[in-house]
């Protein structure tokens, strides 16, 4: 049979996901060729309005899976959160997904994901797993008096996470995270957090953009600068990190990996995420191709693109009623701006994005 890669443009490209992340893989989808199908349950997401086709369905509605399957000529998607069994359904119904069911179900379980990359020699925060407050007393001797007690599944922009003070505090922690099945980390003494971008396409070929350095504010990125400025040492670990994370997975497409950088450059891996990823929107401005069109060539077989950075970029996302400015910002010319088209600006939510440019140093 001949490979159906490269993907002719014209090709239909499924992304599981309505969100900002998948109204940009969208919009690099276009700019190739391609049409998108979306799935997403809710109603005029972000991804919907700029998408050739949307199924308004749950994600594991078996009539929208197989139009997926039968529609689409590659199906990948936006968040990490998809159930693994949507992608192994998918897959048995004959439709390709990228990345593939196996990276998804390592990212959405922190304690196989610590697993995963102590299998591979790269080092984390030490950590227990945990299903009850006595699992919680018995590691802290072993992790520090203070650590960091996260649900296993499904938390994001540090929901589902917190402190545990003590050994006095094991039950009242175990239910501020809903008494659900946790993972209990070591405090890493992190001197910056920076993340790494990369991609692998499908005859194998790894590229990995500059580092970012990534500023938090109540568990939400606030900020993105990059390139960092990073010692030569520490971009190659944090490559050889990417690379063998990918490779081990056999994976395509393009993965966000979050690091701690401790005194003196060492690195840790704190997660990563099987998709593209908020620390890379920088690249939309900074990069001749970016993380989505990345994304978009490592899905559909094309060669992947330049990921050297043109200009030095500092990203800012807009929070809640922040996207309000949004007059002030497009007559900024120092900001590009990139809005979601969210009708709802709650407290918090993640509403669009700028990229200020400078010249490289
Ligand atoms: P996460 O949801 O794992 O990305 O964690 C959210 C944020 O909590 C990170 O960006 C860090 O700022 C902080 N954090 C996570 N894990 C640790 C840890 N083991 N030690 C110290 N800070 C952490």
């Amino acid at each position: 049979m001949p490979s159906r890669f490269p993907l002719p443009p014209g090709s239909m490209i499924g992304v599981i996901g309505g969100g900002q992340l998948g109204r940009m893989l969208a919009l690099a989808a276009g700019r190739l060729g391609f049409d998108v199908t979306v799935l997403e349950p809710e109603p005029d997401a972000p991804a919907a309005r700029v998408a050739a086709r949307t199924l308004e369905a749950a994600y594991d509605d078996a009539e929208a899976l197989r139009s997926l399957a039968d529609t689409c000529d590659v199906v990948t998607f936006e968040f990490e959160n998809v159930p693994a069994a949507v992608v192994e359904r998918l897959q048995m119904l004959g439709a390709l997904a990228a990345p593939g069911q196996r990276p998804l179900a390592v990212a959405q379980d922190r304690v196989n994901e610590k697993e995963f990359f102590q299998a591979q020699g790269i080092a984390t925060a030490d950590f227990a797993a945990i299903s009850s407050p006595a699992d919680i007393a018995a590691a802290l001797p072993r992790l520090g008096a203070r650590a960091l007690l996260k649900t296993r599944r499904e938390g994001y922009d540090g929901k589902g996470q917190t402190w545990v003070e003590g050994e006095s505090d094991a039950e009242a922690a175990f239910a501020r995270i809903g008494g659900k099945p946790a993972i209990l980390e070591a405090r890493v003494p992190f001197v910056r957090e920076l993340s790494v971008i990369a991609a692998r396409g499908r005859s194998g070929e790894i590229a990995c953009y500059p580092l970012g350095e990534n500023h938090h504010q109540a568990g939400v990125l606030r900020t993105t600068l990059a390139p960092a400025r990073a010692s030569d040492a520490t971009r190659e670990q944090a490559v050889a990190i990417a690379q063998a994370t990918l490779e081990a997975l056999d994976y395509v497409g393009v993965m966000g990996v979050e690091l701690f950088e401790l005194d003196g450059g060492a690195l840790l891996v704190n997660e990563f995420a099987p998709r593209v990823h908020n620390s890379g929107h920088w690249t939309q401005d900074g990069c001749e191709v970016d993380q989505f069109e990345q994304h978009v060539r490592a899905v559909a077989g094309w060669p992947l693109g330049r990921t050297d950075a043109l200009a030095q970029v500092e990203m800012t996302n807009l929070l809640g009623y922040e996207a309000d400015d949004w007059r002030a910002l497009a007559a900024d010319p120092s900001a590009r701006l990139w809005l979601y088209g969210k009708r709802e600006p709650r407290e918090g939510r993640k509403m669009g994005h700028v990229n200020r440019l400078r010249p490289l140093p």
